[in-house]
């Protein structure tokens, strides 16, 4: 179904940009806006209307999501992976990294250092290799993670429905996968080789996750992939829209990282400015004013600190994107540069005082 979408709307989208008008100021009077209200405001580079956009943005955060930000921690345990992404650092077509696998041990020893910098809620993450990440692996990981912590999610290959089941009664709560590119042509050539090639396996695996009893779904394009990065922004809010519609028990939301360098990843060509990003986020929160929207540590700290308030509901803190390093210091590479390294304490103070309250616990998915 899904898959049936996506090609329609690309050929929408298509014919919306050849046919475009430009109404902004009664699209930010609407209640509910409609997907060409959504392109409209996604591509409206007037910066004189932002202020209307991020005055909208701000009332619907608000009074869907109250003053909250959710805190969360990724925690690698593995960076073993099959796969030739061109983009990434754990890429197989990377020989300079050094290969690690956390053992329980250490994962348990991790665990509680996240815990006792406050965080209830984890995202454990894997490479993609089942022979040295099986998935009963990652459901050790998962039953560890139990004993600390409320929210357990995952950012790990494509699973089939039986292992995300067997994962839902180990205690996973949560799935984030990112489809990269919505454009699967490109995501042809991006994925050179490994089982992340399978365009429609990724595609459909929210739902496959979703049927096993997963109670929250994370979904993201990689910004900077895709020069038409806006076609990505779009058919990821159409994706979220039509997985909220379908599955209503479910908390639904999305990311879009702005890709960074890394070891032995392509050069990027297309830079997303931080006036289009921010505009891509509030945007996305005025179209689908349920959806959470995410924000890593990727972000350099004066844009985290500016979107609060203005779409996003979760975000990342003192985070690290090499196996392990919270209990222990490590010099290895991680998946991608972190440009928001501040302590979790740092980031609590500053949500705060822009009148936000800094949470760790998802009470609302409890
Ligand atoms: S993006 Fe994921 S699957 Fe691809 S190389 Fe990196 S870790 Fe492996």
């Amino acid at each position: 179904m899904i898959k049936e979408i996506i090609k329609n709307e690309i050929k929408f989208f298509n014919n919306w940009q050849s046919n475009k008008k430009n109404d902004i100021y009664g699209i930010i009077e609407k209640e509910e806006i409609s997907k060409y209200d959504f392109l409209n405001i996604l591509f409206n580079s007037d910066k004189n209307i932002l202020e209307l956009i991020a005055k909208k943005a701000k009332l619907l955060t608000d009074s869907y999501f109250g003053k909250m930000i959710l805190l969360y921690a990724p925690l690698y345990i593995s960076n073993f992976c099959i796969n030739k992404c061109v983009y990434c650092g754990f890429s197989s077509l990377n020989k300079n990294i050094v290969r690690k696998k956390m053992e329980i041990k250490e994962i348990e020893k991790e665990m509680i250092a996240l815990k006792q910098s406050g965080f209830d809620t984890i995202l454990i993450l894997t490479g993609d290799d089942r022979k040295n990440s099986p998935v009963e692996y990652i459901g050790e990981a998962i039953n560890i993670a139990k004993k600390y912590f409320s929210e357990i999610l995952i950012e790990v290959y494509a699973l089939t429905y039986d292992e995300y089941k067997y994962l839902v009664s180990k205690g996973l709560t949560g799935v984030t996968i990112y489809q990269e590119t919505y454009d699967e042509k490109l995501y042809n050539r991006l994925h050179l080789a490994g089982p992340k090639k399978d365009f429609y396996f990724r595609l459909h695996a929210p739902e496959r996750a979703i049927a096993a009893g997963v109670k929250e779904i994370n979904i993201g394009c990689l910004l900077g992939l895709n020069k038409n990065f806006l076609l990505d922004v779009f058919l990821t809010a159409i994706h979220a829209d039509y997985l909220q519609r379908n599955y209503t028990d479910v908390e639904i939301s999305i990311s879009y990282p702005r890709i960074q360098p890394a070891e032995s990843a392509i050069k990027i060509k297309t830079q997303v400015n931080d006036f289009d990003f921010t505009r891509i986020i509030m945007a996305t929160r005025i179209f689908l004013p349920r959806v959470g929207l995410n924000l890593s540590t990727r972000e350099k700290s004066y844009m985290r600190d500016n979107l609060i308030g203005l779409g996003i509901t979760k975000m990342s803190a003192g985070s690290k994107t090499t196996v392990g390093g919270y209990a222990s210091t490590t010099e290895d590479t991680g998946q991608f540069e972190i440009n928001d390294r501040r302590k979790v304490e740092e980031i609590i103070r500053i949500i705060a005082s822009r009148g936000y309250r800094p949470e760790f616990t998802n009470w609302v998915r409890i």
